[in-house]
């Protein structure tokens, strides 16, 4: 018969940047690589298809992170697999159907799951369905190191890690070997391929042409001591003795509004740009010289492509404390909670220790690995090869759930 697309719905949540920002990523890579071949749907099926607690995730995860210590209870309480799959399969059952019709609404050959949370009921779903023989089930974690473990099931076709940490967790939680896959965490295919010189992007983005340049961020929430940061940055950036800067700095808000006007209406004796949420980071990166943010995990891929040594002033506890030692370790980075800290080592790096800075961005380009989520859709591909051209799905009506049931 005549080859049709094969649909893939990728599951993701707007939990801070960083898993839209991966699911955006596998969208364009199979875009790239496959052109027609597939249909990619991304969705957050909770949002769309449940009520309360999973439609609600967004919110209740900017108001968890925001009080730290909350979050903390939340993510380490939640860590003991008993815990987490009873109140998930509860939940399942009682969304059962809503999520099941949220499935079924995009008819998916295959369904990537960029989310910790989205292992569990999607895959009872399938299973109640007698579909996960047919569907193609993978996780794609977004996490570098200590990870939740609700990332990990067992009944996934694949599990992609982003480094051999998580891969070792995953064997530890029960997956087998042939279900893991080491190549890097997802990022956006204009981040990999760009080819992009600073002077271009300076003018382009209007920024200084000469001055060593810092970019300041928070993730996709703009958190973190951004304001702060800024603030001591401003001065120490500025040589008193000869009357003009040593630098100039970058900051991007992301959503956070209300940081954006406070940073607008400050008067600064360095050049300074402040920006709302953007969608070309690529650019911005590659304009700038070093980043200083909390320790998500996308942004900090993103900055060992470009190149950018980086000093981390925050972690949400739990998933991103790893990623702290992923940074320092591997000598691309520093840690530090103290913006005055901060500015002091930034100031150095671009004075007296610009060849620190230099070693540390060698160091972030040897450990980047820009062509990961390229392997991570070729290995999708070749599963549903595997699978045949046709995979005869029985997305008829048939097939309710209540039925089964
Ligand atoms: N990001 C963006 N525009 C912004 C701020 C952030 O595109 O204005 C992206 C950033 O490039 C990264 C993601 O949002 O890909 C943030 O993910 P990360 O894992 O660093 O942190 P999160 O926001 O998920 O806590």
């Amino acid at each position: 018969g005549a080859e049709r697309s094969k649909n893939v719905l990728i599951l993701m949540s707007d939990t801070g940047g960083g898993h839209r920002a991966s699911a955006e990523a596998i969208r364009d890579a199979f875009r790239i690589e496959f052109g027609d071949e597939y249909r990619i749907y991304v969705k957050d099926v909770w949002k769309e298809y449940t009520g309360w607690p999973l439609n609600d995730m967004e919110r209740s995860y900017k108001f968890m992170v925001k009080h730290v210590q909350l979050w903390k209870v939340a993510f380490h309480s939640t860590s003991p697999r008993w815990i987490h799959s009873s109140y998930l399969a509860a939940i399942a059952s009682y969304y059962a159907k809503e999520v099941e019709a949220g499935l079924m609404e995009y008819k998916p050959d295959i369904i990537i799951s960029v989310h910790p949370l989205m292992q569990h009921i999607p895959l009872s779903v399938l299973k109640w369905k007698g579909l996960q023989k047919k569907v193609i089930f993978v996780t794609v974690i977004t996490d570098l190191n200590t990870c939740h473990p609700t990332w990990f099931h067992p009944r996934v076709n694949r599990c992609y890690c982003p480094s051999k940490e998580v891969a070792k967790r995953a064997l530890y939680d029960g997956l087998e070997e042939s279900q893991i896959q080491v190549f890097g965490l997802p990022i956006r295919p204009s981040f990999a391929r760009a080819v992009l010189s600073k002077d271009d992007l300076r003018k382009e983005l209007d920024l200084d042409p000469d001055l060593p340049a810092v970019l300041l961020m928070g993730g996709g929430e703009g958190m973190g001591p951004v304001k702060k940061t800024a603030m001591v940055l401003g001065e120490s950036l500025y040589d008193n003795d000869r009357g003009k800067p040593i630098g100039q700095l970058i900051i991007i808000c992301g959503r956070n509004k209300a940081l954006a006007s406070t940073l607008e209406s400050l008067e600064w004796k360095i050049p300074v740009k402040v920006r709302g949420f953007e969608t070309q980071m690529e650019k911005w990166m590659g304009a700038c010289d070093c980043i200083i943010t909390k320790a998500g995990p996308g942004t900090i891929a993103e900055a060992l492509i470009r190149g950018l040594p980086i000093v981390l002033n925050d972690y949400i506890p739990g998933q991103e404390k790893g990623n702290v030692p992923y940074v320092v370790d591997n000598g691309t980075g520093v840690f530090t909670r103290s913006p005055k800290e901060t500015a002091r080592i930034v100031s150095e790096w671009f004075s007296t220790k610009t060849d620190e800075l230099k070693r540390m961005s060698e160091n972030a380009l040897k450990l980047a690995q820009p062509e990961a989520v390229f392997d991570i859709v070729k290995d999708i591909h070749e599963l549903a090869c595997q699978r045949g051209p046709l995979a005869n799905i029985p997305y008829d009506s048939t097939y309710s759930l209540t039925n089964v049931i």
